[in-house]
């Protein structure tokens, strides 16, 4: 390629057609939250017959998520958040020796830009959508990490923001939202509360709601994290995947990014299968999913992983599908195993994760223990967010530093007892 990007005028930015999964009806691009027919979640509707990049036409583009931009739902260039995605993908052979499996890689979105959780890709995707349809003021309702990318973007942006979360969340989160000039409001309630109250926000004030009225563009983002696995372990599929669950959806887009991959030719064989990790405190979906049937059960949230407590999760079933169908399965872990998870992923790969990783930890070892992990496996954690966000859970979990005078005959018995 001789010409550069930015010799190449940009084309406009328009957002792609809506489907309702449950009845079909087909509209236009709006931000609309549900079907008018039957109140099913939409998805975007892309051009079967658009020309699709190769391998190499995509090794070649800049690294973001946006190398991938034929299966994110929009014709023209996207205009904001240029820069999120392509995160690390960490092999860990310490974490594989653990659970007894052949290979095991993470997925490090702890690291994702700009605010340090995979979020960034579902805003990614949604404020260009609020930029197709030329929204002044976007929002969300949060359990945390949502908030603080979608006040990271907006600032970027130079877009309003107004973000709605349970009143009791952690100080990395609320802070983490705050500095960015964003408008947070807590609320009295649960994440289920706030989510019902950012449905009425949408209609009245005509904001674009990442969550509600965004949803469909929103939810594409996440496919990013199935073609980045493929991509970077060389154009092939992991046997397995764990991945933390809230409302579900990062989930069930993994499954739509392997399979969309997969039916590009980009890569070959099985689709992986694919694990839910959730606290027991907040574990609907591995309760759906162990039940059997269709029908979700809402809980209310009990748990420190403030992150996944959605009790009420948007695309539960969805999810529970998605691990039944590739031969996956589900893991619901303690309070107490999901901060072994947070010291285990750190000590054993050197990455550290909020309480969400915590969860996909240890949800991974008690699958591997329950014997759903084979030796031959070959296994991806997705890990979410960064642990200084959610520093509360650990704080009591981690050693006491000693503190001594500036003297090594202070030291030496130190070393000689710590070694
Ligand atoms: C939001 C979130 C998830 C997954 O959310 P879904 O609603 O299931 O897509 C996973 N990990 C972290 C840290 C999150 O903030
Ligand atoms: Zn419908």
């Amino acid at each position: 390629m001789s010409a550069t990007s930015s010799s190449i005028a940009l084309l406009p930015l328009t957002a792609r057609p809506l489907r309702c999964r449950n009845c079909g009806a087909e509209r236009g691009p709006a931000p609309v939250a549900i079907c008018e027919l039957c109140l099913g979640p939409l998805d975007p509707v892309y051009d079967a017959g658009r020309a699709l990049p190769d391998a190499e036409t995509i090794r070649r583009r800049a690294p973001s998520l946006w190398r991938y931009k034929e299966w994110l739902p929009f014709d023209g260039d996207p205009v904001w958040s240029l820069d999120t995605g392509f995160t690390p993908l960490v092999e860990a052979p310490a974490l594989a020796r653990r659970l007894g499996v052949a290979r095991v890689w993470v997925k490090n979105d702890t690291v994702s830009h700009p605010s340090l959780s995979f979020k960034d890709r579902v805003v990614a995707a949604a404020i260009n959508a609020a930029a197709a349809f030329g929204l002044e003021t976007i929002g969300c309702a949060s359990t945390g990490n949502l908030a603080n990318a979608v006040a990271a973007h907006a600032a970027r942006a130079g877009l309003k923001a107004w973000i709605f979360i349970p009143e009791e969340l952690e100080q990395g989160k609320i802070i983490g939202t705050s500095v960015y000039g964003a408008r947070l409001v807590r609320v009295r309630g649960t994440y289920d509360d706030v989510n019902r109250l950012c449905a009425q926000v949408a209609d009245h004030f005509g904001w674009g709601i990442v969550n509600v009225n965004l949803r469909g563009y929103y939810g594409e983002g996440s496919k990013t994290v199935a073609y980045e696995i493929a991509e970077q372990l060389g154009w092939r599929l992991p046997t397995a995947v764990v991945a933390p669950m809230a409302g579900g959806s990062l989930l069930t887009k993994l499954r739509k990014g392997f399979g969309e991959f997969l039916d590009a030719g980009l890569i070959h064989g099985q689709p992986p299968r694919l694990y839910g990790a959730q606290a027991a405190g907040c574990a609907p979906i591995v309760r759906l999913l162990e039940r059997g049937g269709s029908a979700l059960e809402p809980e209310v949230p009990r748990t420190i992983c403030r992150s996944l407590a959605i009790g009420n999760p948007a695309d539960g079933l969805f999810a529970a599908r998605a691990m039944h169908e590739t031969g996956g399965w589900g893991a619901a872990v303690s309070d107490a195993e999901l901060v072994q998870g947070v010291r285990l992923l750190a000590e054993d790969v050197g990455v550290f994760g909020e309480t969400a990783a915590g969860v996909t930890a240890a949800g991974a070892l008690a699958l591997a223990r329950a014997g759903r992990l084979r030796a031959d496996d070959e296994v991806v954690l997705c890990i979410t967010g960064h642990g200084l966000k959610t520093l509360e859970a650990v704080l009591d979990a981690v050693p006491e530093a000693p503190v001594i005078a500036p003297r090594l005959r202070d030291l030496i018995p130190l070393v000689e007892e710590r070694s």
